[in-house]
């Protein structure tokens, strides 16, 4: 049978649909009828295991499983023996304390001697053990945000990301633990043609991320303001610039940054531009 690269992602959950759109954004497509324990791609030579997020980084410390796409504050709090591949930009979310919002909180010397519930003991452990603050910490399974409500504990740390399920339990954030977002993990030691299938996949992985953060841009722009304009306009190496079939302009062609974009395009009015055309780019290899 020939070699292929197991990958672990979480079943269902936060990070299933990002995950599994990551492969197929970067041409892997799976056989029909993806039974959730485990699939094998029909173009790419890849095995995908459905799991708990929690599993994942023991399986991939284990060998069951090559790589896998996982929350970092898993990979830390579970300790397991991997390494972090390549940041996947989503999945993002902070490891947070709450506590109850009418309480007053200064700082963290409130948390001294108090109990804080949580499914993050160690990365929780590690905060307090830097802030010598002795408190309680009352490891449970989920649920966490109500147990200050139902005096189980003073406080939480649990992660974070909006910020309104704290809203609806009453609670405030007051400290950040620990910034998190899904990321590749492999296992330490993989076989040549696992490193190489991994490679190519971190090829593609990266050429679908740049392109998700940059755009195509086309406009038509007056010939004596080109030079303003393309200064405008870095792109890849240069713009692409075509004379337009009226004299006196041209077209021009170029990539954007997504966080620069709306900052460009008034400039580009300013200076002349028209017809402006914004597409997304879906794979972008420098
Ligand atoms: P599983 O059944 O696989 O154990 P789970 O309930 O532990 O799932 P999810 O709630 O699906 O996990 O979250 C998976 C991951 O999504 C988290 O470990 C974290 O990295 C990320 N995440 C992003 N935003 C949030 C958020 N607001 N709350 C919880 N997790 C978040
Ligand atoms: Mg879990």
């Amino acid at each position: 049978m020939p070699t292929r690269l197991r990958i672990a992602i979480q079943k269902s959950g936060r990070l299933y649909d990002d995950s599994l759109k990551l492969l197929k954004d970067c041409g892997i497509d799976f056989k029909n009828g993806i039974n959730k324990l485990k699939t094998e791609a029909d173009n790419f030579p890849m095995e995908v295991f459905f799991l708990r997020d929690d599993d994942i980084p023991q399986y991939v410390e284990d060998a069951v499983a090559d790589i896998g796409i996982v929350g970092e504050n898993v990979i830390y709090e579970k300790n397991k023996k991997v390494i972090v591949s390549e940041k996947l930009g989503f999945g993002k979310c902070r490891l947070s304390i709450a506590v109850g919002r009418s309480e007053q909180y200064t700082d963290c010397q409130y948390l001294e001697g108090r109990k804080i519930a949580t499914t993050y003991p160690l990365l929780v452990g590690k905060f307090l053990q830097e802030k010598k603050i002795r408190a309680e910490i009352h490891e449970i399974s989920g649920s966490v945000e109500i147990a200050p409500g139902i005096g189980l504990a003073d406080a939480i740390a649990d992660l974070v990301s909006s910020g309104s399920t704290l809203f609806m339990n009453g609670l405030k954030e007051v400290e950040t633990i620990f910034h998190s977002e899904a990321v590749l993990i492999r296992h330490p030691l993989l076989g040549n043609e696992q490193q190489q299938i991994l490679e190519k996949l971190l090829f593609r992985i990266r050429a679908v991320r740049k392109a998700r953060h940059t755009k195509y841009i086309l406009l038509n722009a007056p010939n004596e303001n080109l030079r303003e304009i393309i200064s405008l306009l870095p792109g890849m190496k240069s713009p692409t610039v075509l004379p337009l079939a009226e004299p006196g302009w041209s077209s021009v062609h170029s990539v954007v940054n997504e966080d620069d974009f709306w900052e460009i395009i008034e400039k580009l009015k300013l200076a002349g531009a028209q017809g402006i055309l914004v597409v997304p780019i879906e794979k972008m290899i420098l």
